[in-house]
């Protein structure tokens, strides 16, 4: 064997996956453009800052978050995964490590309360951390959490609790980018193209027709496998368990998810607790 390459679910080369954050109003519309486009993405959202029911908002102010009733109501639909953004939105690495680690831990727990699921990803509230921040994560079950730096490639993550994405949506540089991800084959590892933003921007910015026109470049391709963020880190995790023979002839996947890769040129089916010969 020459090469032996991770592919995504039925042998996909691309995963394109988005992330959002705060949990406002204009994520409802957001949520039904991803219906209509079939995208998946992550929504982090921050369970101490909901808005209080009946709340009027001042006339022109973007940033409206919604109650826990909209935001239960919102996210629920298999498209989407809720992910931490600190219970509170308080900077992470200007607290205390206990205050910290409050932040993470109590959204946690209320999240998967609201929503009856488990709650194991992240984005860094203004995409602040340190160190200290990365540990309390770990401990605390998240096993991967958004940055704010873009990478401006495709490439796999490297460290899931440093996820850089690829870029914002009003990055200058995104439908080049797009153009790149629909034209370009991967000659080896999988493409992994990841949006990030808020969706008040789009009423701020008045450019919904920005990220409708990226959902519908991207979608409905048969390459492409649409995501939220912690099945792409559950699937990427689950390869990397793998167990192969010495000569590489022989692998057999422990898991209990079925695995694709490319094997020579050749898309090849591991199936979940199964062995193959390649
Ligand atoms: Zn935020």
């Amino acid at each position: 064997m020459n090469s032996f390459l991770l592919r995504f679910p039925q042998g996909k080369s691309k995963l394109f996956t988005i992330s959002y954050d705060d949990g406002v109003e204009q994520d409802i519309q957001l949520v039904e453009l991803m219906k209509k486009y079939g995208i998946k993405g992550t929504f982090n959202i921050n369970s101490r800052r909901f808005a209080p029911e009946g709340k009027c908002w001042p006339e022109g102010f973007v940033q409206r978050r919604m109650t826990a009733y909209m935001t239960k109501k919102a996210y629920d639909t298999p498209l989407v995964e809720v992910a931490v953004h600190g219970a509170a939105h308080l900077y992470p690495s200007f607290v205390p490590s206990s205050v910290a680690m409050c932040e993470f831990i109590d959204d946690r727990r209320e999240l998967e309360k609201m929503f009856g699921r488990l709650i194991r990803g992240g984005a860094y509230p203004f995409g602040r951390y340190n160190d200290d921040t990365i540990d309390i994560l770990s401990k605390a079950g998240i096993v991967y959490c958004r940055t704010t730096v873009a990478t401006k490639t495709f490439d796999l993550p490297g460290n899931w609790l440093k996820l850089d994405p690829t870029c914002h949506h009003n990055d200058p540089r995104l439908f080049e980018l797009c153009d790149r991800f629909l034209s370009e084959e991967p000659r080896y590892l999988p493409y992994f193209f990841y949006v990030w933003g808020h969706s008040y921007e789009f009423e701020d910015r008045d450019n919904w027709d920005r990220i409708e026109q990226l959902f519908k470049c991207v979608s409905g391709k048969e390459e492409v496998w649409y995501c939220t963020n912690i099945e792409a880190y559950d699937y990427i995790k689950a390869y990397e368990q793998l167990i192969f023979s010495a000569d590489g002839s022989i692998v057999h996947n422990p898991t209990a998810t079925d695995l694709w890769a490319n094997c020579d040129g050749n898309t090849v089916h591991i199936p979940a607790g199964e062995t193959v010969t390649l």
